[in-house]
């Protein structure tokens, strides 16, 4: 079955407003001959920027999306950013359980399957990031860790929610390091990934659902990438904060 590819550049904690405008510019121009119908086009900036960018975008087809969210609407939760507000600055997707999140800011499966509950209550499309690192890796625990992470992290939803969303795979030791899994290595987990929507969520929801790749994604790499049959996609993050990488990666991903 023919996914719908989709490219997001995921800009972490790196743009102040001035330069997030700058950027999307830049990937405005470089994207302009894209045709929507083939790539889904995503960025998500950080917060301080969503709402210039977001005015940028309006009327465009790049989509927005939050690199994260409390799942509370609202209340006493210091520094924190509620569903509502992602969406009232125009996002119609939001990053959930990065890698990095997980590491160092004490995300869990059990905060990120209430997450994913309140993004689907509040009509917002998760992107729910799945990874292992080196040393589980090594010690052949990678299917285990990402089985836990989708088990966990599904519980409760529904089938029609699962089909909606977006999966992440990013083995952690590739991201930022500039080491990619080859596509085979990734492709192995995305297979795997698959196999396991297919028998414990349902068929349809394993075939419509997009799996991106992440870790160290570049102009060079996207195409290789891309001719897994199960890849979807490319979540991106250093080569996102340039409009001519992101450009490239998204006309070499079609
Ligand atoms: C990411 O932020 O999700 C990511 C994959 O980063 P990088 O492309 O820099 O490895």
């Amino acid at each position: 079955m023919k996914r719908k590819p989709m490219i997001a550049g995921n800009w972490k904690m790196h743009m102040t407003t001035k330069e997030a405008r700058d950027l999307v510019s830049g990937i405005l121009q470089q994207t302009k001959d894209v045709d929507p119908g083939n790539v889904d086009i995503l960025v998500a900036p950080p917060y301080t920027a969503l709402m210039a960018v977001s005015e940028l975008l309006n009327g465009t087809p790049i989509l927005l999306a939050g690199q994260n969210m409390h799942w509370e609407e609202k209340g006493a939760f210091t520094g924190e950013i509620s569903p509502v507000m992602l969406k009232e600055v125009g996002c119609s997707h939001v990053i959930i359980g990065h890698s990095e999140r997980r590491q160092y800011f004490g995300e869990t499966n059990e905060t990120v399957n209430k997450k994913l509950h309140a993004a689907f209550s509040h009509g917002l499309t998760p992107i729910l990031c799945v990874g292992e690192s080196l040393e589980q890796r090594e010690a052949n625990q990678t299917f285990t860790i990402i089985e836990e992470e989708l088990k966990e992290g599904l519980n409760g939803l529904t089938t029609k929610q699962v089909r909606s969303m977006i999966l992440a795979y990013e083995p952690i030791w590739a991201i930022g390091t500039g080491k990619t899994a080859s596509p085979e290595q990734a492709e192995e987990v995305h297979a795997f990934i698959r196999k396991w929507l297919r028998e414990q969520v349902e068929k349809e929801a394993a075939e419509e659902i997009r799996i991106l790749y992440g870790g160290s994604v570049k102009p060079e790499n996207i195409e290789g990438l891309m001719t897994m049959e199960n890849i979807d996609g490319g979540l991106v993050g250093g080569a996102s904060l340039k409009a001519d990488s992101f450009g490239q990666i998204v006309k070499r991903g079609l």
